[in-house]
This record gives structure tokens, sequence and C-alpha cells, in this order.
């Protein structure tokens, strides 16, 4: 009897799928998340893969080229709720051989099974016993994507509603980048993970906006004796950058005082803008944003990591203060390319680049002076400086699922147009991208 693995996080798709495959003579092995679904692939070596495009925690693709990398037996199948041409080419790309937009019909189903498969299966790798997932040692995941204020609801629920939160995991350290309400979730994951054994955490802030550090109260590991959580960031435009954090949770904000949170936290403020967080090399560099906001880089043996949550073009808001100051266009616009060819040259090569793009080239127009990035010039500023991977960040908060997806489309297309290589995504909660996309040999 063939075997089929069906790895899917909806519990209803993926039951009505079981009972499809079930009806037709099939034996049904099922997992929830992808990590889960790549060691039943290596352990059970099913006939046939069916990977949802979208899991919770690492995507369709990367689930693709992580069994791709070792086994090679197996029809891998990836459905999606959406019909995009070019994610049909990049599942493709990572080894894929179909891509269906859900809800599939057994018809179809079953004609691509019996299809010849593009190329011969075969077992990658020496030996068919060491087969055995090992997720790489350089890791993002994405708590909290939303610029300005959380909005949870029906209609931000496919890329979540919490503001600014991104954890790295680099050879078991530790990095938080920034401190939005993402961070209660993470800290909710990392208690279970932890248990009783104690944390010791590093939390990099790019600023203080309060999209930014207003998760930090409700942080549960702040709450705990055994855990260590040491805070870098630049000082704030008036008060120390401890000042302002104890600010957020004084009377009558708040009940608990930031000095009577049993966790040890060491506020340190950057000086430098070159440093090391334990074996991690960081670059950081000022944005354009209203008050001071820092851009970091954090270099690692898989590649490196560029988070600029918000970051506004050069141009238009030079260009307008031009105006505003009776300074020659032409004069305002020179300061904006270096400006800008500064920028590009911290960035480049970047594996990852986690960039604000919360408004629409239009909105932009109502918004210029605000700090934030628009959705064309983002694109072109990750293309000038080579990134390989793209990921649109800090949604605004007035932008539903619908609209996100229309945003990365449109930046999609406009690297098509380019005629260059760069990958897009919309940054979506509980995402996880691994640095390498690739399983480290034994
Ligand atoms: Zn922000
Ligand atoms: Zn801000």
């Amino acid at each position: 009897m063939p075997t089929v693995l069906l790895i899917e996080d909806d519990v209803e798709s993926r039951k009505r799928m079981a009972r499809l495959f079930i009806r037709h003579g099939w034996d049904v092995i099922e997992a929830l998340e992808g990590k889960a679904g790549i060691e039943l692939a290596f352990a059970k070596r099913p006939d046939a893969i069916v990977c949802d495009l979208l899991l919770p925690k690492i995507s369709g693709l990367q689930v693709c080229r992580a069994i791709r990398e070792k086994l090679d037996l197996a029809r891998i199948i990836i459905m999606a709720g959406r019909r995009y041409n070019i994610d049909r080419e990049a599942v493709l790309e990572a080894g894929g051989d179909d891509y269906f937009v859900k809800p599939l019909k057994w018809e179809k189903l079953a004609a691509a099974l019996k299809r010849p498969r593009r190329r011969p299966g075969k077992l990658v790798g020496r030996d068919s016993r060491s087969l055995k997932f090992h997720p790489p040692s350089t890791r993002i995941k994405f708590w909290g994507v939303r610029g300005s204020i959380p909005v949870p609801g029906p209609r931000t629920i496919g890329y979540g509603g919490n503001t600014t939160c991104v954890e790295v995991r680099i050879n078991g350290d530790i990095i938080i980048l920034d401190a939005g309400s993402g961070i209660r979730e993470l800290g909710l994951s990392l208690n279970e993970e932890f248990g009783t054994a104690p944390m010791n955490l590093t939390l990099l802030l790019t600023h203080t906006h309060w999209d930014h550090i207003q998760g930090l109260p409700f942080f549960l590991p702040a709450y705990q004796a055994k855990n260590t959580i040491n805070v870098f960031g630049y000082q704030g435009a008036r008060d120390g950058l401890a000042t302002i954090l104890a600010a957020q949770m004084e009377l009558p904000f708040f009940p608990v005082s930031w000095k009577n949170l049993p966790g040890t936290i060491k506020v340190r403020e950057l000086k430098k803008m070159e440093f090391s967080l334990g074996k991690v090399r960081v670059h950081s560099r000022f944005l354009n944003h209203p008050g001071v906001c820092a851009g970091y880089r954090l270099f690692t043996r898989e590649g490196s990591i560029a988070f600029l949550p918000d970051n506004e073009p050069f141009e238009p808001l030079k260009l307008k203060l031009a105006e505003r100051d009776g300074v020659h266009a032409d004069r305002a616009r020179a300061q904006a390319v270096v400006q800008r060819s500064k920028l590009v040259e911290f960035l480049k090569d970047t594996d990852v680049l986690i960039l604000d793009a919360q408004y629409t080239d239009e909105k932009y127009q109502e918004h210029i002076g605000w700090g934030h990035g628009a959705l064309s010039r983002v694109v072109s500023l990750a293309l000038e400086a080579r990134a390989k991977k793209l990921f649109l960040f800090h949604h605004d908060p007035a932008h539903d699922d619908r609209q996100i997806d229309e945003m990365l489309e449109r930046a999609r297309l406009l690297v098509v147009e380019s005629g260059r290589t760069l990958e897009v995504e919309a940054a979506r909660e509980g995402a996880e991208i691994w640095l390498s996309g690739s399983v480290p040999a034994r």
C-alpha cells in the first residue's frame, strides 16, 4: 500500500485530505508543522508528500529543500491557499514536483501521482541509514511584524497583528531584535522550552518608539530570577536607555516597576557602530527615522542578517525639506544620493534583509517625513544592495492580509521587471527562516 505524508497545520484541510487518500487505498501519516514533517519523511520514507506552502513555522519551500537535500524518492506536492505564478516557480526550484491551489481535487492529485517525475528518483547521499534531520545553526523567527500598534483580528490573521519582534538563534545563542508586543509570545515559548533551566538572552533594540518596546513589560523571562537579559541599544533622543525603558513601567501606567523585575536585566548603551554580541559580529547604522533609530547587520557563519524595521527613503524627504527651506533641489538630491549609497554599502550582499515596507508608493506620498518605507524604493534598495532575500516588514496597521498579499505580488513583479534576482516575502508572524536553507551534512 503506498504511503503519503501530509504536512498541514489546518486541521480541517488535513483531515479532508487524509480521508481522500485513505478512500483511494493509501496509508496516511500526518505532521502539523515543517520540522516534524521533515523528520517523518526521513524516518518513514513515504511515496508522496503533500505539504502546505504557508506552515506556521518554517515554510513549505524550506521543508521541500530540506527533504530534497537528502531524500529524492518521494513526489512532493506543495499546496497553497492562493495562486501566484511566482510561487509555482519557487516550488519547482526548491525541488517540489507539483504546485496546487487548495482545495485539492482527487482527480488532479491522482493524475499528478501517476505522472513520471521530472527527475528520476534517487537517494541523495551515501548511506540511507544516516538520514536524520539537523536544523541549521542560524535561524530567524518572526514574532511581531507590524508597525505602530498591535492590530489583532480576523483581517490580520494571516500575517499577524503583533508589533516588531524577531528572534535570531545563532549556535544556540538567542538574540532578540526589538521588544514590540510580539515578544510576549516569544517569552511564553521560551518559558516552555527552558522550563527550570536559566536563560541568557540578548535584546538588541533599534529604537525606543513604543511599537519596539511595548511588549517588554509582558516578557515572562524578565519575571524569573533565574534569567539574565542583556539589553543593548543607543541612547534615546532625551534620556538614557534604562530611563526610557523604566518609564513605560512607571505608575500609573503599569503596576510592576522596572527595578522590581526579578530577572537580572542589564541595560548597556552602545557607543560604537561595530561590536560583538558573544561570537556574533554586529555592524550598525543610524537610519532615516525620527529620533535615534539604528539598523543592525548580524554576521554569522551561514551569512548575514540585516534588520531595518523603520527607515524612510532619503530622496523624497530631502526634496520636501529642500522645498520648505528654499534649498535647491539638485543639492538636496545629491545629498540623498550620498546617503543612500552609504546605506547600500552597509547592506551589500546581505543574505536576509528585513526592511520597513510600511507604505504602498501611493500611500507614501501622503506620509513623506513619517519615517517609513515605500514599496518600490524598498525593492530597489534591496536590488542595489544585492540582497538575496528581502522580507517586507513593519506592515501598516491599516493593511489587512489581502493588501499585504497585493504588496508582495507588486514587489515580486518589480523584481521580475528589473531582470535581476531577489527572493521577496512579506514577513509573517510565526514564520521561521533558516539562513543556510539546507540541512548540514553529517
Ligand atoms: Zn516602528
Ligand atoms: Zn519608530
